[in-house]
């Protein structure tokens, strides 16, 4: 299945596919003030639409993970990183998808502060 996401604004603009099965709430130190809920899938599934360099970056800690917000309306879409084999992986904040029903996603919880 193919879904549709984006920022707030529509600066960022991408497809994901896959079977979304579930997602990952996390506590560590940005998640837990973003409050993203977390699907994670290779990064050539997810297709941005837009100039991927319109897309902002942050990074911290050991700067493993490219956490990618929209410069106009502050929202974070999706997060980018290898894995421990070397496969680029994309950590998609469902709740930037269109047409889900997010009530019935099932969602388990990480404990993410330690790392
Ligand atoms: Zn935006």
């Amino acid at each position: 299945m193919t879904y549709t996401g984006s920022c707030h604004c529509g600066g960022i603009k991408f497809t994901v596919e896959g079977e979304l099965a579930g997602a990952m709430a996390c506590n560590c130190s940005i998640c837990q003030r973003k409050g993203s809920l977390l699907w994670f899938v290779p990064r050539g599934k997810l297709e941005v639409q837009t100039w991927e360099d319109d897309a902002g970056t942050y990074t911290f800690n050991k700067h493993a993970i490219k956490h990618r917000f929209c410069r106009t309306c502050g929202i974070h879409p999706y997060g980018e990183a290898t894995d421990p084999k070397g496969n680029r992986m994309a950590a998609i904040n469902i709740r930037c998808l269109e047409g889900i029903d997010l009530a019935a996603i099932p969602v388990h919880h990480f404990d993410g502060r330690s790392l």
